[in-house]
C-alpha cells in the first residue's frame, strides 16, 4: 500500500507522515531528503547549483549513492541525516531538484526504495509523479506564516540560528521554485485530499488521515 503525502515547505508533511508510519508499521520514505542529500553533496564539491552547471551536476549524480532506510538518509553509504537541515541546504534543495536529470534518478529510485512495501511518501510530486497510483493522496498546506513558523520552531529547536523573517523569504523562494519549475512541479493531484492545517493541532492532522484510511485494520 502506497500514501502519498505532498504539500509545500512547512505545511508539517514529514512529521505527519512519520507518525502516520508508526502508527500503520509502515515505512517512511522523505524524498526530500533526497534531495537535500545531493544539494549537500554539491556543496561539499563546491559545484554551484544552476542550469549552467548541469553536466557537472550530472557527472557528481553518476557517481553518487542515495539510499533511505529506517528514516535515515545515506548519501554514499555515509548516514547524512544531521547534515542537511540547514537553511543552505534547503534553497539547494530546491534547485537541484529542479534539473531534469536529478528528477529522473530520485525518481527511479524512490520507486524502487518503495516496491513491494507498505509506504508512507512525502515530498512534492508523489501523488502526481512517482505515485499516481498511490492507495491514498494526501496534499497537505498551511498559510505562509504559520508555514515559516512552524519551520523556524523545527530550526531553533534542532540547534540552528536563524531569523524568523529569513526563514519566511527561504520558504516563499522555494514554494516559487517548487511551483514554476518545468519538470514535475508542486501541485495537487486531482484525486488528492487537501487538508489545510493552518488551524489543526499534528495530533488532529494524523486522526484525520487515520480516519479518512479508516477501516484499514492495523488502525
Ligand atoms: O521536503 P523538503 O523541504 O525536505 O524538500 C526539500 C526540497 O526538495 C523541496 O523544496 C523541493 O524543492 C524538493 N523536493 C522535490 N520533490 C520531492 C521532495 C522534495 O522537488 N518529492
Amino acid at each position: 500500500m502506497i500514501i502519498a503525502i505532498d504539500g509545500p515547505s512547512g505545511a508539517g508533511k514529514s512529521t505527519v507522515a512519520k507518525l502516520l508510519s508508526k502508527r500503520l508499521n509502515f515505512e517512511y520514505i522523505d524524498t526530500g531528503a533526497m534531495y537535500r542529500a545531493l544539494a549537500y553533496k554539491a556543496y561539499k564539491s563546491n559545484i554551484e547549483i544552476n542550469e549552467a552547471n548541469e553536466y557537472k551536476i550530472d557527472e557528481m549524480l553518476k557517481s553518487t549513492s542515495v539510499d533511505y532506510y529506517n528514516n535515515n538518509i545515506y548519501l554514499d553509504n555515509n548516514d547524512v541525516e544531521s547534515l542537511i537541515r540547514d537553511e543552505n541546504i534547503s534553497i539547494g534543495a530546491s534547485q537541484i531538484s529542479a534539473l531534469k536529470n536529478v528528477r529522473i534518478k530520485m525518481v527511479e529510485l524512490q520507486r524502487k526504495i518503495a516496491e513491494n512495501k507498505n509506504v508512507v511518501l512525502d515530498g512534492r510530486d508523489i501523488g502526481t509523479k512517482v505515485f499516481p497510483n498511490a492507495d491514498y493522496k494526501f496534499f497537505i498546506t498551511a498559510s505562509e506564516e504559520i508555514r515559516a513558523t512552524r519551520r523556524y520552531n523545527q530550526l531553533t529547536a534542532s540547534g540552528f540560528e536563524s531569523e524568523f523573517n529569513d526563514v519566511l523569504s527561504d520558504l516563499k523562494q522555494r514554494d516559487i521554485n517548487d511551483t514554476t519549475r518545468t519538470i514535475s512541479p508542486l501541485k495537487k493531484a486531482e484525486d488528492a485530499i487537501l487538508i489545510d492545517t493552518t488551524y489543526m493541532s499534528l495530533d488532529e492532522v494524523v486522526k484525520t488521515i487515520a480516519d479518512i484510511i479508516g477501516g484499514y485494520n492495523v488502525l
